[in-house]
């Protein structure tokens, strides 16, 4: 079967889905044996989000080989188990970089560069490089921004050449708003038509129609719709609001959005039916789970949720594997004191220490770490987590009182934290950390290898600063042990205090990998010590105090 290749763009707002639409049909096609991709072009100049404040634009998620992509690819990741790469994320400044390194090596014999063809062509050899490699079926190119932007037109453009190069073997499934107009007690699908009908003034015809809503969109609005925008009926499908994100393929599936893919791109028959079964014994335990676990997360992005969107993503999969609900408290660190930690944090089951860079927020993480680890909560520090938890116990137990992080303080004459030696001559912010998948043997004995079931793991990175090798006996005498190094660097990439009821940090990013169908096991060891936390506490308060503290 010849590649197929599926575009998604979206119109009236940003903001409606189209990664969880993607990833949704990725999903189904991949439940059905076909081999599926997806990747995103993002119309923005710069050339990867790492250097965008996660206010800008949420977390910025790593792939394994090491490239600072976009949050949606993490949405890929969780909803298909397929590993993304660079080539999985396109930026308008990595296609207008190119372009410009090929023009200034005489590429393009003496001819006027221009956006069309040059920068169309250079978009359209991006598309095809995946499914070129021969390993796809289907190709799910998602256009970041809205129809309309400036800045999305040379995607547009591009788009439309090759629906027309491939024919049937390309199609493209638009996402539009139907607003719900309170006044009038209707639904209004005038901005749909509007969207459409931009879409076509570049020259696409849209395939299928998939209508954002909250509420349900009758047959009736289904055909008017249809009618106006020259698609046919079956083929305008509803995503109504659902309770989870992780519903959505199953409700694309019973509008048989796969099916009307599979079709309008000739696949051939039979088609089987998609196996979605371990999908729906995770979405069966979440509606069934009765129990709440409490976790707070700790971190200075709390305003904007989609900052730590993976370790939600991975808590939510953990807690759920774990039969119960989560319940996510968002702790912002600033605002953090020796005065309230108490209040602030008493009623966690488990924290969780984030992820960040620059010193704002991080004397909060040292509160909390001081408060968790004093009444042994269960507590993970992910990352400039890890680094806090390695400070505060260098501060506190160790009885360094200046220790720190060069990061904070690049005077402390406790650099319990530095920076890496093959980063002291790095000028370039862009791109230029520790990236991407590295290997870490654990040792037999510790929590992690517990958790794991195994000692030899491989997982993703996106820090400067690292352990400082020349405490690492003064911390293991004291009681903190470094269980998990790289074999080749020897960098430490895990630590524990062994004893504690769960008191881990690790220098990578264990949240990027946790899938619905692979729930990651630290996350997982982690909410089940919080669970176990939570329920020992119970019993000695007895059931009452519980209740209470749920009313
Ligand atoms: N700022 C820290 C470093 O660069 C931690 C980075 C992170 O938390 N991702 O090492």
């Amino acid at each position: 079967m010849d590649t197929k290749y599926i575009f998604v763009t979206g119109g009236v707002v940003s903001s409606l889905g189209k990664g969880i639409i993607s990833s949704s049909l990725a999903c189904l096609l991949k439940a059905r044996g076909y081999r599926v991709t997806i990747q995103k072009f993002d119309p923005y100049i710069n050339i990867d989000p790492g250097t965008l404040n996660p206010y800008e634009h949420g977390e910025c998620y790593v792939t394994v080989d090491g490239h600072e992509a976009d949050l949606d690819l993490g949405h890929y990741e969780r909803f298909t188990d397929i590993q993304t790469t660079r080539a999985n994320n396109v930026t308008t400044g990595r296609i207008y970089r190119s372009v410009i390194r090929k023009e200034r090596k005489g590429e393009y014999l003496g001819k006027t560069v221009q956006i069309i063809p040059h920068i169309t062509d250079e978009i359209k050899r991006n598309v095809k490089a995946l499914g070129l490699s021969g390993n796809y079926d289907f190709v799910i190119t998602e256009i970041g921004g809205t129809v309309g932007d400036i800045e999305s037109l040379p995607y547009l453009e591009s788009v439309r050449q090759l629906r027309w190069e491939m024919g049937r073997d390309a199609l493209c499934i638009h996402l539009t708003y139907v607003p719900y107009i309170k006044a009038a007690k209707e639904l209004k699908t005038k901005p749909t038509q509007h969207s459409v009908k931009q879409l076509q003034e570049v020259g696409i015809q849209p395939d299928i129609l998939v209508l954002r809503t909250e509420k349900h969109i009758d047959t009736a609005m289904r055909r008017k719709i249809a009618l106006f925008c020259n698609v046919s009926p079956d083929a305008v499908v509803q995503s109504i609001d659902v309770p989870s994100i992780y519903f959505v393929p199953v409700a694309m599936h019973e509008q048989h959005l796969d099916e009307i893919v599979l079709s309008k791109t000739d696949v051939p028959k039979p088609w089987g039916e998609p196996h979605m079964e371990p999908w729906m014994d995770f979405l069966h335990r979440m509606e069934s789970a009765r129990e709440t676990v409490t976790i707070g997360l700790v971190g200075k992005y709390v305003e904007l949720q989609d900052a730590y969107k993976s370790i939600n993503e991975s808590l939510f999969q953990a807690s759920t594997y774990n039969d119960h609900r989560l319940n996510l408290v968002y702790i912002h660190s600033e605002k953090l004191t020796e005065e309230n930690v108490d209040e602030k944090l008493r009623d966690m089951d488990g924290v969780i220490i984030a992820p960040g860079f620059g010193h704002r927020g991080v004397d909060g993480k040292f509160v909390a770490l001081h408060w968790c680890r004093e009444h042994d909560v269960p507590t993970f520090g992910i990352c400039l987590g890890m680094q806090c938890m390695v400070i505060e116990y260098a501060r506190n137990v160790l009885g360094l009182a200046d220790a720190n992080t060069a990061e904070i303080d690049e005077r402390t004459p406790h650099n319990v934290i530095d920076l890496m030696e093959e980063q002291k001559s790095v000028t370039e912010k862009g791109g230029t950390m520790r990236l991407g998948a590295y290997d870490c043997n654990l040792r037999p004995d510790s929590l992690a290898a517990r958790a794991y079931g195994k000692t030899e793991v491989r997982e993703r990175h996106r820090h400067r600063f690292e352990f400082n090798e020349k405490y690492r006996a003064d911390f293991e005498a004291a009681g903190m042990q470094c269980v998990g190094e790289n074999p080749v660097t020897h960098l430490v990439e895990v630590v524990e205090v062994p004893g504690k009821r769960w008191y881990m940090g690790t220098q990578y990013h264990p949240e990027y990998s946790s899938t619905v169908l692979h729930p990651h096991p630290l996350f997982l060891s982690f909410v089940k010590a919080a669970i176990a936390y939570h329920d020992e506490r119970t019993m000695v308060d007895g059931p009452a105090a519980d209740e209470k503290k749920q009313n």
